[in-house]
């Protein structure tokens, strides 16, 4: 086990730097996130490379999922600061005589921040960079899963920052646990549902908020579009598209926001299928295994939880109609599509993660209204479909973090959209000024002259008071 006998002491003396009061100033938390955007900038290159070397992803893909959504967020938030923490005024009862009043927001104090590894430094530095936009001491433990990526944070970052109010620690689940040991003002987690529990009951003991950013089974539905322009042209041209790279393009489906299954009409796989095939072959070629803009799997144990989902059951392998084939030497996966898995089968039970997409048929795509409802509620449901009557069903009647019609993932990068999961995907939001938000505490604050009062509001009480 690593050593972290300092960890305590650390703690403490960055509570005590809080105390100082330094991060609440507005030319701190400034010129925290203008080194956050340098650090981004000058070591770009290292980034790619760290994230290349972890996950196999793109340049293409880590820039705009990362450095890119990065920067982008850096420069809303560093022009905004000021209006961001400005009280905003309110009103009060007319009873309230000559009185003003107003909302302000400030800083929790000490956060703790647990990232996951499949976005290593878009989940750490997003919700770093609205704790210290709202100016609070931060300690950030990227994931141990992404040892590249999180060496650099670790090893490279802090050099920028304040390292009396930021700091950014390496280490897996025991680190996790002495973290969860120490007190915090909020705690702000990103990560599955099982460790969720673990940080929710650690915090409960010292009544800390937190917020929950975890994952589950995102659905989709393909609606097979009524004319034939329809079918030419937006299934051909863009809907297909979209949901391929929604699936594959975002480190090989281990997202939580990837598109988990597709719902589609039965009488309409026979038009599908062969489009899929052609759009998978045009974006990762003949021989996807060679093509380099689709990630590899994380690590072994997830490769081979992955590969267990469809070889374990031969229903579920029997069911595989596009790809399937698994190289344990690259944690490579090729583009896989299932068509009607049993849905009491693993793979239709548990969150995928990962570049396998299955089909679910269903009688007519209203049904698809019922199926998504009887399940948990997920992080993102996508709707293609131009159906407006079905698009109100699909708004009025499910519940999900978010909810996207004709397109997937965008909502990820939406600085004026907030992001979080609800029931089971898990609670908070952040993003742009939600972030902002979910570090700070908005304080009422009212104000009154000393001028006047009505009489009527002091003891003796008189039943002639209740009538004016
Ligand atoms: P995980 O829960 O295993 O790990 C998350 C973090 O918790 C890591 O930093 C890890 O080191 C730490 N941790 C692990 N065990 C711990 C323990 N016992 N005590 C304290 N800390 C501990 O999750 P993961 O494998 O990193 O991520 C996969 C899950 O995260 C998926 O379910 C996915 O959907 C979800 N996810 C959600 C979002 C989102 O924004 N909602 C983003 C990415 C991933």
């Amino acid at each position: 086990m690593e050593n972290y006998s300092s960890l305590e002491r650390d703690v403490r003396d960055m509570r005590a730097y809080f105390g100082t009061g330094k991060t609440k100033e507005a030319t701190w938390r400034e010129s925290q996130l203008k080194a956050l955007r340098k650090f981004l900038l000058e070591n770009e290159d290292h980034i790619f490379k760290a994230l290349n070397n972890d996950l196999g992803k793109h340049q293409v893909e880590a820039f705009r999922d990362e450095v890119g959504t990065l920067v982008k967020t850096l420069n809303l938030a560093i022009k905004s600061l000021k209006q961001w923490m400005a009280g905003k005024e309110a009103k009060l009862p007319r009873i309230a005589l000559l009185s003003s009043a107003e909302i302000v927001p400030e800083p929790l104090g000490l956060v703790l921040i647990f990232s996951s590894w499949n976005f290593p430094f878009g989940l750490s530095l997003e919700p770093l960079i609205g704790a210290v936009a709202a100016g609070n001491s931060v300690v950030l433990k990227p994931s141990e899963m992404s040892p590249a990526c999180s060496s650099l944070l670790t090893s490279v970052l802090p050099s920028y920052l304040d390292s009396n109010a930021i700091m950014i620690i390496q280490g897996g689940p025991s680190l996790g646990e002495l973290l969860l040991k120490q007190t915090w003002d909020k705690i702000f987690f990103t990560g599955s549902a099982r460790v969720g529990k673990i940080v929710m009951s650690a915090a409960a003991e010292n009544l800390t908020p937190v917020s929950l950013e975890l994952g589950g089974k995102c659905p989709a539905l393909l609606d097979s579009l009524t004319s034939s322009w329809d079918r030419e042209v937006l299934l051909l041209k863009v809907a297909v598209k979209r949901i391929l790279v929604a699936k594959y393009g975002a480190c090989a489906g281990q997202a939580c926001i990837a598109i988990d299954y597709v719902l589609v009409e039965n009488s309409f796989i026979s038009t599908l299928l062969p489009l899929l095939k052609v759009w998978i072959k045009k974006m990762f070629g003949e021989n996807p295994k060679g093509s380099n803009s689709i990630a590899r799997i994380v690590n072994k144990q997830h490769f081979l939880r992955l590969k267990s989902l469809i070889n374990d059951d031969p229903k579920v392998k029997e069911s595989v109609v596009i790809g399937g084939s698994f190289d344990e030497d690259n944690l490579f996966i090729e583009p896989t599509i299932l068509v009607d898995p049993p849905l009491d089968s693993a793979i239709m039970t548990e969150e995928i993660f990962g570049p396998l997409l299955p089909i679910i048929t269903v009688e007519k795509i209203e049904d698809s209204v019922g199926f998504i409802k009887s399940r948990p509620k997920p992080l993102a449901i996508y709707a293609f479909t131009k159906n407006k009557s079905l698009q109100k069903r699909m708004l009025d009647e499910t519940s999900s973090g978010s909810l996207v019609f004709n397109d997937a993932i965008l909502q990820y990068v939406a600085d004026t959209l907030p992001f979080g999961g609800v029931g089971e995907s898990g609670f908070g939001k952040y993003h742009g000024k939600f972030s902002f938000d979910t570090f700070s505490h908005h304080k009422a604050v009212a104000r009154r002259s000393y001028y006047t009062d009505f009489w009527f509001r002091f003891p003796p009480w008189t039943l002639n008071k209740l009538q004016l």
